[in-house]
């Protein structure tokens, strides 16, 4: 066994890493989907979009060709649609809700819709939105992120000026270093932050990060309302024997690299074991394969009835060929001359209902093992406590609290996002944009 790199052709790479969820090949194709709409009222595909994207308007556009309108509907509610059409887990959201669904019929495929729409208005630079005219007000946002570029944007569409401070090189935050190669690339979120940041009245600072190149009070004292939008840090230790060697990684930072450094620069194991079974986990174990792994194992304490990920994203890591052991805990990590060979787990099975509502874990004392040379710990992921912290943000371990949805305890700084909620989907951080916006507007024209 052994964890190597450029362990495929190119043509393997691109095959593997192609787009998950292609568009619509034709005009007509999209036509047909859209004309399947009931154009429902009271829609409830509309009711479980967090952003509220009124989906049935939408559609109808589509069916009229006036994909500009369609656009222009979609952005209005979600600025980040082109986006979360690939990496919404639409299953669970809009196309869960559908009507259809109750008919024993396909749903409409409305994220592919909302692609049709979105993509052909990025692909023509087709500008959707005025800029008011400058008010003279100043916001700061941290994080260029989905929150923070959705803030902005709602913002900059008042006349307001917005500097975001990105710790990154690039904008996109989740999107661009945290999410599957294949459900979004690292070029469309760039165009996708160019096609926001295009109506002007946004600056982004790259490589500026809270707490080192620049602070909360030089922000507080140089603009009106301060936003903070930096998301969530590392994945969460084991802590158990063994993390410390080689071969142990974290999944953030797996997908990370993947996404910054090319695919054949990345190594992978030849039996590889993922823990946890959220998106993270079902992305980290699905790219793991896709270079060229020969075993993935995701292990997950409890059962498919409590998983985080949704069934569509299982059903890809099944498809990968990524094998799913239920009821398991790392135990330990065994390793040689300070590398991986082995994976020791307890046997769990299920107690009592915990406080977050699921029968929670136990071990029954039994064990197994496993014969790895890699671990991808992606067991959640870890808030900036000692930032906030350090920055006098009042906090519940590193996740801020806040009031009415978006205020801090500090006068005129405001959060929301992954650093507020702990990790949610991105049209949930689109959504906490806009709240935060509204906030702001509130504050500073009071
Ligand atoms: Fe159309 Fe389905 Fe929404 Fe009804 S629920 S408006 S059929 S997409």
């Amino acid at each position: 066994m052994a964890i190597l790199n450029n362990r495929l052709s190119a043509e393997q790479y691109k095959e593997h890493f192609s787009d998950i969820h292609p568009p619509f090949e034709t005009k007509e194709a999209a036509m047909v989907e859209a004309n399947r709409c009931l154009f429902c009222y009271d829609a409830p595909c509309m009711k479980s979009c967090p952003t509220s994207i009124d989906v049935p308007k939408f559609i109808k556009q589509i069916t009229t060709e006036n994909i500009k309108g369609s656009a222009r509907t979609i952005f209005s509610s979600n600025i980040m649609g082109a986006g979360c059409s690939k990496v919404c887990p639409v299953e669970k959201l809009c196309e869960g809700a559908c009507v259809y669904n109750f008919m024993d019929e396909a749903p409409i495929p409305i994220a592919k819709l909302q692609r049709y729409s979105t993509e052909t208005a990025m692909k023509n630079n087709w500008h959707l939105f005025e800029r008011k005219k400058s008010t003279g007000k100043k916001v700061a946002i941290v994080g260029a992120g989905p929150a923070g570029l959705s803030c902005a944007h709602v913002l900059s569409r008042e006349g307001i000026d917005v500097t975001i401070y990105e710790k990154e090189s690039k904008g996109g935050g989740l999107m661009t270093y945290g999410i599957a190669a294949y459900k979004v690339t690292p070029e469309f979120c760039e165009d996708e932050v160019n096609y926001i940041t295009a109506i002007g009245g946004i600056d982004i600072k790259y490589n500026h990060a809270l707490g080192k190149e620049v602070t909360l009070e030089q922000l507080q004292q140089s603009y009106d309302a301060v936003y903070l939008a930096f998301g969530v840090g590392l994945a969460r230790q084991l802590d158990i024997p063994g993390e410390q060697l080689e071969g142990v990684v974290d999944a953030i930072r797996f997908i990370y690299h993947l996404r910054t450094q090319g695919y054949s620069a990345i190594s992978v194991g030849d039996s590889v074991a993922v823990i946890g079974m959220g998106m993270t986990a079902i992305d980290a174990a699905t790219q793991a394969k896709r270079l060229g792994a020969k075993h993935v194992t995701l292990i997950y304490r409890r059962t498919e009835a409590e998983m985080p990920c949704t069934q569509h994203e299982l059903d890809i890591a099944k498809l990968d060929g990524c094998e799913i052991i239920w009821l398991a805990a790392p135990k330990e990590i065994i390793g040689q001359n300070g590398k991986v060979t082995q994976l020791i787990c307890d046997v769990m099975k299920l107690g009592e209902v915990d406080s977050g509502g699921r029968r929670s874990p136990i071990p029954t004392g039994e064990t197994f093992s496993l014969n790895v040379d890699m671990v991808i710990k992606a067991a959640g992921q870890i808030p900036f406590e000692s930032l906030v912290s350090q920055e006098q943000i009042e906090h519940k371990q590193g996740k801020i609290t806040v009031k009415e949805k978006t205020a801090t305890n500090l006068k005129g700084v405001f959060a929301g996002g992954d650093c507020v909620n702990g990790g949610k989907e991105v049209v949930d951080a689109v959504q906490a944009g806009k709240d935060g916006a509204a906030a702001i507007m509130r504050y500073i024209t009071l």
